[in-house]
């Protein structure tokens, strides 16, 4: 090699013959202070302040809601802090819409009921939002709800807006979210919003506390072990329908709502003054759907007449006051990072019999009192 020889290019040597390194030429001036701002600026995000939320919410702008949602979903803190501050502001133009739970155990058809009744409903001119709670849908995998194919023809329908459950936390977390909701669907106009949720936890308690009217779908034949739907369930309900009602299933059917009929009768009157009602309908073949909304528009009326809804609609407001405040100590006690250990060694001793749990649990309690203390 001629590395020794003192080459300005190894190029120019005689050795590389035909070869020419020619000067190259300066790099042209593609970025000046306008166009590097002007790039910045194109990739920075509008962040949208709380008003701007609002604004597009009461104008109906599908895309702001379910933003909105995700914001009120989040578990950011700085999310948070928006989604209250819009909550706060749409409340105002909250609480027109008709609130419906729809129940029952998985296959009942709950999903096929919904479609029918919602382009019932839209058809008619209403706007209908639906929901769920299903605090088991991350282990599950989405078993309401996650799937938007399961209703598709209500998907693709401009009058509708449906969004699956919010899949982490607990049931209490999942239920406020999904109140909180409720309330940004009805200030961006949707009239009658569904909540769907499976009838075999306790979610149907919560669903319960926060919509007018409360719908358990059955079917027949099953057995009819009342299909682990428990009794309180059955209890809670204003209509009970049995779906499936159709081809040689029709007869069954009617056995069966005769029968639920006559179990309801043991039943205690109810505080609405309202006799829930038993009826048929095949969600599949759209039969029997248009009843079931006369039906509901009966017990609205009914209710609205004596007084029951709003007097229902107090309660509810009351009681999830009270258990938003549960779900938050709850959890402002167990994500204190200082507690955390003290309360798996107490719980040690708890198991080891070396404490008791009503100690352990006024010990902690009293750590916590004392670490806020020193918080403030
Ligand atoms: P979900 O799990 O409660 O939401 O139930 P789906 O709506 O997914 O329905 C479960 C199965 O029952 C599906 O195969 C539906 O096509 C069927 N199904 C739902 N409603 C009816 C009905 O009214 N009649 C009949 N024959 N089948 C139905």
């Amino acid at each position: 090699m001629s590395t020794k020889k003192n080459y300005n290019h190894i190029e120019n040597d005689k050795q590389y013959k035909g070869l020419n390194v020619n000067k190259g030429i300066d790099q042209p001036e593609t970025f000046n202070e306008d166009s590097i701002q002007r790039f910045l600026k194109s990739k920075r995000k509008k962040i949208k302040t709380a008003a701007d939320y609002v604004d597009g919410i009461l104008a109906g702008n599908i895309t702001t809601l379910s933003q909105a949602v995700t914001l009120v979903e989040s578990s950011k803190k700085e999310h948070q802090e928006v989604a209250r501050e819009i909550i706060t502001q749409c409340l105002p133009y909250s609480g027109k819409s008709l609130r419906i739970g729809i129940t029952g155990v998985p296959g009942v058809g709950k999903s096929t009921f919904i479609e029918s009744m919602g382009k019932h409903i839209t058809r008619q001119g209403g706007k209908l939002a639906v929901l769920a709670i299903d605090p088991s849908s991350e282990r599950s995998k989405g078993s309401i709800l996650g799937d938007k194919t399961r209703m598709e023809e209500l998907s693709s329908d401009s009058n509708a807006y449906i969004r699956p459950s919010p899949s982490a936390g607990s049931l209490g977390g999942v239920a406020r979210k999904t109140r909180e909701t409720i309330v940004l669907c009805e200030a961006a106009g949707f009239d009658t919003i569904f909540i769907e949720t499976v009838g075999v936890g306790q979610s149907e308690t919560m669903v319960h506390s926060m919509v007018d009217f409360f719908l358990l779908l059955m079917l027949s034949g099953a057995g009819d072990e009342l299909q682990g739907i428990k009794r309180g369930i059955m209890e809670m309900a204003d209509v009970i329908t049995i779906n499936k009602a159709d081809g040689n299933n029709i007869d069954k059917a009617e056995m069966a709502r005769v029968q639920y009929l006559n179990a309801l009768h043991l039943f205690p009157p109810t505080e609405s003054g309202w006799v829930p009602k038993v009826l048929t309908c095949s969600a599949f073949h759209h039969i029997g759907i248009d009843k079931i909304w006369e039906t509901i528009q009966e017990y609205i009326s009914l209710v609205k007449k004596n007084g029951y809804f709003q007097h229902k609609r107090n309660e509810q407001s009351k009681f999830w006051m009270y258990e938003t405040i549960n779900d938050h100590l709850k959890s402002d006690f167990y994500q204190n990072n200082a507690l955390k250990e003290l309360t798996a060694s107490f719980e040690k001793k708890v198991l080891g019999q070396e404490m008791s749990s009503f100690v352990a649990a006024l010990e902690l309690l009293k750590n916590y009192y004392q670490s806020k203390k020193n918080d403030q």
